[in-house]
């Protein structure tokens, strides 16, 4: 990998498939999703989780409509608790047809394999966290990226995570496990281990099919 010593945090302009003619972008194209489509992954696993104390000043909470829903609320402060998805990154390292996947050191899905990924931090850039994930699991640093594809997932069952998914496009460093990963390994992509998430099965065929690998 060539040396940088600036890191370019705007994703690229878009390859394949995002660079098919507007006639077909707005056709029916293979990325086109249907508004109103249950979780690809089936029934979520998630659940909402349940605040009885303000976290604010401590008041128990009541139920309240707002913007027809109704959400756990501070009467004596106004607090409003905010069921929100939770954004995650995850990066698709390639390397003479082998992905770089790490093993899971912790619960859930402990001991499964998945892509180099995690939750933003608040306040933290997208690409800043996916440099910061990678960098803790892996090692690598990650220099470019390009955006690959927005995932929800249903089978993580901490919360309703959606999944920003980048291909590495410029890395350095040489793998080694850190962090929440107890081990990583290039894999050959037409012989992967079992997987810890579907989405990053999505996300693998998808980048196959962008890379052409
Ligand atoms: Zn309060």
């Amino acid at each position: 990998m060539a040396k940088r010593t600036t890191i370019r945090i705007t994703p690229r302009v878009p390859r394949a498939p995002f660079s098919a003619p507007p006639s077909r972008v707005h056709g029916r194209t293979r990325r086109q999703q249907k508004v109103g489509e249950p979780f690809e992954d089936g029934t979520p696993e998630f659940q909402k989780p349940e605040y009885r104390f303000c976290p604010r000043c401590g008041t128990l909470l009541e139920p309240a409509l707002e913007h027809d829903v109704t959400r756990p609320t501070c009467p004596e402060c106004g607090f409003i608790v905010y069921y929100n998805p939770a954004p995650a990154v995850g990066a698709v390292i390639t390397r003479e047809g082998e992905i770089l996947l790490v093993k899971r050191a912790h619960p859930p899905k402990e001991g499964l394999w998945s892509l180099p990924a995690g939750f933003m931090e608040f306040g933290e850039k997208q690409l800043d966290a996916l440099a910061r994930e990678v960098r803790e699991e892996t090692g690598l640093e990650i220099r470019a990226a390009t955006l690959l594809s927005v995932e929800d997932a249903a089978d993580d069952p901490r919360t309703h995570a959606l999944l920003i998914a980048f291909i590495a496009d410029e890395w350095e460093g040489e793998p080694r496990p850190g962090d929440d990963a107890s081990e990583v390994r290039w894999w050959p992509v037409d012989n992967l281990p079992q997987m810890a998430w579907q989405n990053h099965v999505r996300v693998v065929e998808k980048a196959r099919e962008w890379l052409g690998l």
